[in-house]
């Protein structure tokens, strides 16, 4: 926890969000700033700064974190693909320092990602 931390504020329900899923571990909300139709950041309740903190004991919570993406991408029916992203370091784009996964979905995505 961080008393600082913007999705900490959220967990807390602080700060509004549009929250999609919640459970023990995790919870999920649309990102303000959609860069796809579906775009929803999924955090661990537990605040990690990113990936590079995370160590063997969290192995289940990140693979949670995954199929919790899964099972949203599911309901939002996005059948024809979506994409999972952790951003690590700002030099990758992160601009949040809790662990957030990204389920982008609703249009086509090119490779190499920008
Ligand atoms: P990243 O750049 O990987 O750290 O992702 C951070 C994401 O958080 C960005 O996509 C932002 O649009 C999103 N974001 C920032 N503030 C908020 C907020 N108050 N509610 C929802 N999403 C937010
Ligand atoms: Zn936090």
């Amino acid at each position: 926890m961080s008393a600082d931390c913007l999705f900490c504020k959220i967990r807390r329900k602080e700060i509004p969000a549009k929250l999609v899923y919640e459970d023990d571990d995790v919870f999920a909300f649309g990102d303000i700033n959609p860069q796809s139709p579906t775009h929803i950041l999924i955090c661990p309740r537990k605040h990690f700064a990113s990936l590079d903190e995370a160590t063997a004991e969290d192995q289940a919570l990140l693979g949670k974190m995954q199929l919790v993406a899964a099972q949203l991408a599911r309901q939002k029916q996005l059948t024809s693909g979506y994409r999972t992203v952790f951003n690590t370091g700002k030099g990758a784009g992160q601009t949040v320092f809790h662990l957030h996964l990204h389920l982008l979905g609703g249009r086509d995505f090119r490779w190499p990602p920008g």
